[in-house]
Parts: C-alpha cells; sequence; structure tokens
C-alpha cells in the first residue's frame, strides 16, 4: 500500500499543470538530537507569472534568484543545514504562501533573495532589508533611531551587510527597513537581499555571471553560518 501511494504521488507530481503551486512537505525526516524542521527557509523573489525587474539585455529577477537561492541552498546543505526553498521551478508563489512556509518551517532564518530595479539607470549597488520586531509583532514602542543590536533580523542583515563590504565590487547602499510582506508576516528572523540593479548595466553583468552568483551564495552562506553560531538558531 506504502508503495502505491508513493508511485501514485510521483504520477500526480510528474502531471502537475506547469505554474501551479506545490508547496514542499513539512517537515523532515527527524534527524538524532536535533529538532524538527527546517533550519533555514530561502525564498527566490518572484516566479511563474511574477518576472519581477528585467534587465536591458533580457536578464529576468526570477532567474537570477532563483539560481542564487539554489546555489546556496547546495552550500548551507554541505554545511549540514536542512534548507527549505519556498520555489524550486518557474513557478508563481503567492506572497502569503511564502511567508506562510516560513511561519510554518521551525526555521531560524528566513531569507527573500531580489534583484532590483530603477528608473535612474545609474542606481546601482545591493541592499539589505529587514523589519524590526515591534513594527512585525506591533509589541513594544518604537523606538526613535536604530533598532537595538539585540533585535535578531537586524542582526542577521548587519552580517549580510559585512560579508558583502569585503572585495565586491557592487556599492553598499546599506540596511534599509520595508514593510515588505514577507517582513511583516514571517514571525522568525527575516531578511530580503537585493542583490544588483538589473536595470544597471554593470550590475547586469554581474548577476549574469555564474561564477559571480555562486560568490554572492557563498557570502550569504557566510552570513547565515555566523548567525546561527552566534545563537540564531536558539532563538526563534
Ligand atoms: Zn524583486
Amino acid at each position: 500500500m506504502r508503495w502505491g501511494a508513493v508511485a501514485l504521488t510521483l504520477v500526480v507530481a510528474g502531471c502537475a499543470t506547469p505554474g501551479v503551486y506545490a508547496p514542499p512537505r513539512m517537515p523532515p525526516a527527524r534527524l538524532p538530537g536535533r529538532p524538527a524542521g527546517w533550519d533555514v527557509v530561502l525564498d527566490p523573489g518572484h516566479g511563474g507569472q511574477q518576472f519581477g525587474a528585467r534587465g536591458r539585455r533580457g536578464t529576468a529577477e526570477k532567474t537570477v534568484t532563483l539560481d542564487i537561492a539554489k546555489r546556496l541552498k547546495r552550500q548551507l546543505e554541505q554545511a549540514g543545514l536542512r534548507v527549505m526553498l519556498t520555489r524550486t521551478t518557474d513557478q508563481t508563489v503567492t506572497l502569503a504562501q511564502r511567508s506562510d512556509l516560513g511561519k510554518r518551517s521551525g526555521a531560524w532564518a528566513f531569507l527573500s533573495i531580489h534583484a532590483n530595479a530603477a528608473k535612474n539607470r545609474a542606481a546601482s549597488g545591493f541592499e539589505v532589508y529587514y523589519l524590526p520586531a515591534y513594527e512585525r509583532f506591533g509589541r513594544g514602542v518604537a523606538y526613535a533611531g536604530a533598532p537595538p543590536a539585540t533585535d535578531r533580523s537586524y542582526r542577521l542583515a548587519r552580517l549580510i551587510q559585512q560579508e558583502f563590504r569585503r572585495d565586491w565590487p557592487l556599492r553598499d547602499r546599506g540596511i534599509k527597513q520595508a514593510r515588505f510582506h514577507v517582513l511583516r508576516h514571517t514571525p522568525i528572523p527575516a531578511v530580503l537581499v537585493e542583490t544588483g540593479f538589473l536595470t544597471n548595466a554593470r550590475d547586469e553583468s554581474l548577476l549574469n555571471d555564474p561564477a559571480m552568483r555562486e560568490e554572492i551564495a557563498r557570502r550569504l552562506a557566510n552570513a547565515l553560518l555566523v548567525f546561527r553560531r552566534q545563537g540564531g538558531r536558539d532563538q526563534r
């Protein structure tokens, strides 16, 4: 019976209508000494009907974000982490589905990956976005000025920024706050990274280079691994 069910599942999956979103199954098998669930959720921006930004040479944001996410997943898995992607193919995923996966994942970090666009073609560089806990959960009083260093999303954003400060060709545009849906509705440390501007010729050629996408993934992996060492996994 079991094998029959597995075979049926495979057949159904194989016949799935293109573009129909099939969320990943959760949680993965429980491993000895580790809590159930995932370590990290990676969210490749856009997909399917949602192209996102487009470069002058035709680079689609949804393609770049998925490729970086897959490279990052592989690198984190090599470090022993269990990594969920909110999409694994060119499929349409709603923002609510993305944050819901983050919510139910049991993970200690949610990272949404994007590439930017601007009317001004000179705009260039990478940005890291987060939303302070008081904004996300409506608890406490909003502080004036900088968020406390204890804000976990902010800490992860800082670690990512630091990774891209050394020997990186694109300008550091800083850490910013934005009420993006996936930051507002994912109740675990959540960060959104804009890896570069597809509307900028130099940024686009960098994002088109597989070696550079691998390097972006490597730096994001470093930041996540440092975040885990500093206690990210103990503070959901
Ligand atoms: Zn985007």
